[in-house]
């Protein structure tokens, strides 16, 4: 076992398959001094499979400022101690950020050991060929809150990653279906890597349907994702292109200007489409 550095390792878990878990990861989860975890009972099962007897602390959202302040004396004591979530990547729609943030504050190292993800696993295998995802995560629970956030992602040039609750699940895609436009896609990944996994495409106004017709359907574990909103009508996927570019670079009323000159295009709907992506994307 090489000798591990004084850092905190943050270190990815499987989703479900326990074999998705990296030679690194094993590595470093039997030579640290200390394993901080959302739930020391699912890491316990976890580090068993494995042979590795490290001593485990409880670090969740509710005690994650405590917890990270012993982690940081321990760290600074010399300690190495690894993080991990109960599943897939810590900090993401997982506790971790605050530790990380406060150790990092606290000038000491932190080192990511990147693995599963049940959003990258999800857009793997969804198979879109929209050029740019943007990871959402859990909507709100709450109706009013949640169609608004779903509002005010529909213009947003991009494919929507959303993590979902089975409870919820027919209620979110309902809300998606009513406020995204028609011509989208859904990709329903659910139970990623575990025995009744199961990815399915499909217009997005069809999911409903599809949910409700075997309960089966709504169990598990799930990751929603939605194509791209279509091109703008009167605007082509080229010139769409030419103009996300420059307004990558240049101020709203350029970006258009040099987009009509080199698309020939009207200047005027480049200015309103650029106008709309730049809201999109702020
Ligand atoms: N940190 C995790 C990651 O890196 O993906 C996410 C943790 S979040 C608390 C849990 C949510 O992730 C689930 O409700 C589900 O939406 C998604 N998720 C986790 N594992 C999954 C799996 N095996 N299949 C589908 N979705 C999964």
């Amino acid at each position: 076992m090489p000798d591990m550095e004084n850092a905190l390792y943050v270190v990815a878990t499987p989703i479900g398959n326990l074999g998705d878990i990296t030679l690194r990861a094993l590595d470093t989860l039997r030579g640290v001094d200390l394993v901080a975890c959302e739930d020391t009972r699912h890491a316990r099962h976890l580090l068993d499979h494995h042979g590795i007897g490290v001593p485990t602390l409880a670090l969740h959202q509710h005690n994650e400022n405590e917890a990270a302040a012993r982690l940081i004396r321990l760290l600074g004591e010399g300690k190495s101690v690894a993080l991990v979530s109960d599943a897939g990547t810590p900090g993401v729609s997982d506790p971790g950020a605050r530790t990380v943030a406060a150790v990092r504050a606290a000038g000491l190292r932190v080192i990511p050991l990147p693995g599963p993800n049940a959003a990258i696993a999800a857009m793997s295998a969804a198979g879109l060929a929209d050029e740019r995802f943007l990871f959402i995560g859990f909507l709100a629970a709450r109706v009013g809150a949640r169609r608004t956030a779903i509002a005010e992602l529909a213009p947003v040039n991009a494919a929507l990653v959303f993590y979902e609750a089975p409870h919820r699940v027919l209620e979110t895609v309902t809300d998606l279906v009513e406020l995204l436009e028609p011509q989208r896609e859904i990709v329903i990944a659910r139970e990623l890597t575990k025995m009744f996994e199961q990815i399915e495409r499909m217009p997005l106004g069809a999911a409903p349907t599809w949910l409700a017709a075997d309960a089966n359907h709504q169990r598990g574990e799930f990751v929603l994702v939605v194509s791209a909103p279509p091109p703008r009508e009167g605007i082509d996927a080229e010139t769409e292109r030419v103009l996300a570019a420059l307004l990558a670079e240049l101020p709203v009323r350029q970006a258009a200007k040099l987009a009509a000159q080199i698309t020939g295009e009207p200047k005027n709907a480049l200015y309103a489409r650029a106008l709309e992506l730049k809201n999109a994307l702020v």
